[in-house]
């Protein structure tokens, strides 16, 4: 996901508003974090973060495929990379400030002081809602869907985010935490997508339709994506 220049600042009060009070219901509170590398006083680093989304996203994929009967196939790579200096993707160099699934090598890079930054400005949950959204790009290659426009892929990644997040906090795996649900709609807001290069850049859907998609997820779980 890259920072989607294209959107307007997106979003009106009443639908954020709306959204919140579903996810407040939804997840009670969220600040996401994983019971067994969270300590005492809630200072998980921002690398135990990255790592504990990344391991617990693909347990929750690998399940899943077992109970439909199939073999999830873990990503190849995860990259962190600084500016200018990350992976290329077939013929597209990386950019800063961006996160992406790249199919040519089936593996995620993400600009890790981009992360970082959304870290420390949003919480915890940025991370915890960008990994899982790049791992939905990862499942939608093996499964081979097909998209006619770019956006419903963009908005299915969001929507196997949220039924990832609804599954891990189900199982135990992360609580959520008062106040993460506010957490959740601002990283949606500032989650793009792979760069503009190789995707449509008009076709990231607006914050609205992104956090929709997110919550369908979250309620209904990945098999509703
Ligand atoms: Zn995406």
């Amino acid at each position: 996901m890259t920072r989607d220049r294209t959107s307007p600042a997106p979003t009106s009060r009443a639908a954020l508003a709306r959204l919140a009070a579903v996810l407040v219901l939804l997840v009670a509170g969220c600040g996401i974090v994983a019971p067994r590398s969270m300590d005492r006083q809630g200072a998980d680093s921002f690398e135990d973060d990255i790592r504990t989304a990344r391991t617990l996203t693909e347990q929750f994929w690998t399940q899943h495929f077992q109970q439909l009967g199939e073999t999830y196939r873990p990503i190849a790579d995860f990259i962190p990379y600084s500016g200018t200096s990350g992976p290329s993707c077939g013929q597209e160099q990386s950019v800063p400030n961006n996160a992406f699934y790249c199919p040519i090598g089936h593996f995620i890079a993400y600009d890790q002081d981009w992360m970082e930054s959304l870290w420390s400005e949003m919480g915890d949950g940025s991370v915890y809602v960008i990994i899982p959204h790049e791992f939905g790009h990862a499942v939608q290659a093996q499964l081979q869907t097909s998209f006619r426009l770019n956006v419903q892929m963009e908005l299915q990644a969001d929507c196997y985010a949220g039924g990832t997040l609804s599954a891990l906090v189900g199982s135990g795996a992360l609580t959520a935490e008062a106040g993460d649900e506010d957490e959740l709609l601002l990283s949606l807001e500032a989650a793009g997508d792979p760069t503009d290069n190789w995707l449509d850049p008009a076709a990231h859907g607006t914050a609205e339709q992104r956090q929709s998609s997110f919550a369908t997820g979250y309620r209904d779980g990945v098999d509703a994506c």
